[in-house]
């Protein structure tokens, strides 16, 4: 069975050297292995996504030398198959409808906050309404759904971050899969996209560990439990104050670098680095593919310096 996997650039803004990274590793694990690679917009979170910027990220990973396989899917374009995975939640039971406000959450959440900094859910609404009609009654308005955690300890073993665990109750909570007017939430969004297309395999970085228990609950709910994926999580690209690369940081976009006429060997250069690949002031996305090894990919956070960001210039 081929493997596949999928770049998922979100199209708030352009491709910077993090995710350029992560996208990179994504690639060039893929063409190593002869994977097919899918290349999907995420953009559930971003209703006004700005003209342009879709094309902007395609072009950012052309440059780069990161290449896929047919054409582009659109998150939001799949709306059909995300109502019908909430249907089917709903049918079976599998989600219950909560009519809290945020603030309401804020006072009642017991632990304070999730690893990836949202909000614990503790629970307030679930065994409260039988249906969504009586939610909806009580409250005056749609309700949203969540998906109800079981009170255990959730472990897995990622391919670079290694053995991982969650105490769902604490640590994760009951989590929203649609929106009270039932549009899916990223996790649902993200799990229907990668069944759908067949993901086998997940890279990203490890902010994102915390979502992996989630989009495993969700494939158990949607009895889809054998096509869970594989998950690598590279280590996050921080700036020198150890938070995560943004504009603060100075502008590490591509298109930044791709104007002031930067070759892109140079930027691949840099990203090889970060991934554990020996290398010189160029490299050819070829090379990057046959030189590229997980087991060598740093397991600390990477750090964008500024020297990085001078010698990153410093061509001309
Ligand atoms: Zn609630």
């Amino acid at each position: 069975m081929t493997r596949v996997t999928r770049l998922a650039p979100s199209p708030t803004g352009s491709l910077h050297l993090g995710n350029a990274r992560t996208f990179l590793a994504t690639w060039a694990m893929a063409r190593h292995g002869g994977w097919r690679v899918i290349l999907r917009i995420d953009d559930i979170d971003t209703p006004r996504v700005k003209p342009g910027t879709i094309q902007g990220a395609m072009d950012d990973l052309r440059w780069l030398g990161i290449d896929w396989d047919g054409e582009p899917t659109i998150q939001t374009h799949r709306a059909t198959d995300h109502a019908a995975a909430i249907a089917e939640l709903i049918a079976n039971q599998k989600v219950y409808p909560c009519i809290c406000t945020r603030k309401e959450i804020e006072l009642a959440a017991s632990a304070p906050h999730a690893e990836d900094g949202g909000l614990v859910y503790p629970g307030t609404c679930r065994d409260r309404f039988a249906s969504i009609a009586l939610a909806t009654a009580a409250a005056g308005r749609a309700p949203a759904l969540r998906l109800p955690v079981p009170d255990q300890v959730f472990k897995f073993v990622d391919e670079c971050a290694g053995e991982r665990q969650f105490d769902l109750a604490s640590e994760i909570g009951d989590f929203v899969i649609a929106k009270p007017d039932l549009s899916p939430a990223y996790q649902l969004a993200c799990v229907v996209g990668d069944s759908a297309a067949g993901v086998t395999d997940v890279i990203r970085a490890d902010d994102l560990l915390a979502s992996v228990p989630r989009q495993v609950l969700i494939y158990d709910a949607l009895g889809l439990a054998d096509c869970v994926p594989r998950y690598t999580h590279v280590p996050l690209v921080v700036g020198e104050d150890g938070k995560r690369l943004a504009k603060r940081h100075g502008d590490s976009r591509i298109a930044t670098y791709r104007e002031i006429g930067v070759p892109p060997g140079r930027v691949r250069a840099l990203l090889s680095r970060w991934l554990g690949i020996d290398c010189g002031d160029t490299i050819t996305a070829d090379e990057v593919k046959g030189r590229f090894d997980l087991r060598r990919v740093p397991r600390e956070p990477i750090i964008f310096t500024a020297g990085d960001e001078a010698w990153l210039r410093s061509v001309n």
